[in-house]
């Protein structure tokens, strides 16, 4: 089958492209991938579909999302432990990286949560879940010469240009047939110096009949040492004795997760007395996000693989894709999002 544009991915990115590109530029593209849609901020296994990260607006451009039903409340910090909280929130990685999203809450007065984020975005980019043209699939291989993509269930697409919204270091295990081996030696070195921190989360929904929610308040717990692994608790109320929970520890090859993470996180709750017998789990689950922290490129080497990627009609985009720590804001209305098609 041919296709005018292919899209490899269904986050926020891949979907404010395939929004671009069917509303502004009368186009049909395609979307690839075997997760669903909103990438990272897809809802958790609940069957509530509450987001399965704390992702927060600012609350200077929470106007842009007034129609999504924001929260906005009261941002309460607690130190549980004192400590290195930066290093252990890095997963005690000894390499810098763009953004710590979680500290930056911490610094904030009010913190503002959409509790239905994909569902708001779809929204905000005039796109339905039912309507849009995808592939629930993964990729074999993209022949970028002859401008082929396989499926690994055997699917085979012909496409004039390539949106590509995966994490930039898969990028060479799919990608074949590059006709210029200095191109290939250009992106290994830079995906070689591409480094991340990984987050796993447990999250909860729990039915507390005590809670005030005349008087709702973001709490945000931190803990510093390496006495818990959970470094970060959220408790956001998103109905009346209604409280979502998020529990957060990172990991890295310096400080590897430990097997049965889940339940350790769960007895650290009730031991920081996070969790009290008070409360009712209505529901939980477990979130491993590879990719939570990233370290920063060369940014001339990175400029440059994407200048030659645009020599075969590929074009990085997203967060992952290009290494930068877009928040969703950025993402969504970001104006500059220059789409060269080719005919
Ligand atoms: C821990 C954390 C906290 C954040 N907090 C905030 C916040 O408070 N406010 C805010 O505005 N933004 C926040 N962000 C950033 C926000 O989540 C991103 O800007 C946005 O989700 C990026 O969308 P994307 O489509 O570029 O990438 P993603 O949705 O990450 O992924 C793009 C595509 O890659 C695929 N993919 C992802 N991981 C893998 C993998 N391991 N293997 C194969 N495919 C994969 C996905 O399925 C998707 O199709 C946070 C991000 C993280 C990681």
């Amino acid at each position: 089958m041919s296709i005018d544009v292919v899209i490899i991915g269904s986050g926020v990115a891949a979907l404010k492209v395939y929004s671009t590109l069917l509303h502004n530029r009368n186009l049909n593209p395609l979307i690839i991938d075997f997760n669903p849609l909103g990438g990272i901020l897809a809802s958790a296994n609940f069957v509530y579909k509450y987001p399965r990260i704390p992702i927060f607006i600012d609350s200077n451009i929470i106007n842009l999302f007034t129609t999504c039903n924001p929260l906005c409340y009261h941002l309460e910090v607690c130190i549980l432990k004192e400590g290195d909280i930066i290093d252990k929130i890095k997963g005690f990685a000894p390499f810098d990286v763009q953004r710590l999203w979680i500290y930056e809450l911490a610094e904030k007065k009010t913190a503002c949560f959409l509790p239905h984020l994909s569902k708001c975005i779809l929204a905000l980019l005039n796109v339905g879940n039912e309507t849009i043209r995808r592939v629930r699939d993964s990729i074999r291989k993209v022949d970028i010469t002859n401008k082929v993509i396989a499926t690994l269930q055997g699917l085979t697409f012909r496409y004039k240009s390539l949106i590509y919204t995966w994490p930039l270091d898969l990028l060479m295990k799919i990608i074949s047939n590059i006709n210029d081996p200095s191109i290939s030696a250009l992106i290994n070195d830079v995906i070689n110096k591409a480094k991340y921190v990984s987050i796993y989360t447990r999250s909860y929904v729990i039915y507390e009949k005590s809670s005030k929610y005349d008087e709702p308040k973001i709490e945000l717990y931190l803990h510093g040492t390496k006495a818990s692994r959970v470094h970060t608790i959220i408790k956001i109320p998103i109905a009346n004795s209604i409280t979502l929970l998020y529990a957060l520890t990172s990991y890295s090859e310096y400080y590897p997760l430990l097997p049965g993470i889940g339940d350790k996180i769960h007895s650290e709750l009730k031991r920081h007395k996070v969790l009290t017998p008070s409360m009712q789990v209505l529901d939980y689950s477990d979130t491993n996000i590879v990719y939570g922290f990233l370290n920063t490129l060369p940014e001339e080497a990175l400029e440059k693989v994407k200048e030659k990627l645009q020599g075969y009609n590929i074009m990085l985009f997203g967060r992952i894709a290009e290494w930068r720590e877009y928040d969703v804001p950025s993402l969504l209305f970001k104006r500059d999002l220059h789409i060269k098609i080719h005919k």
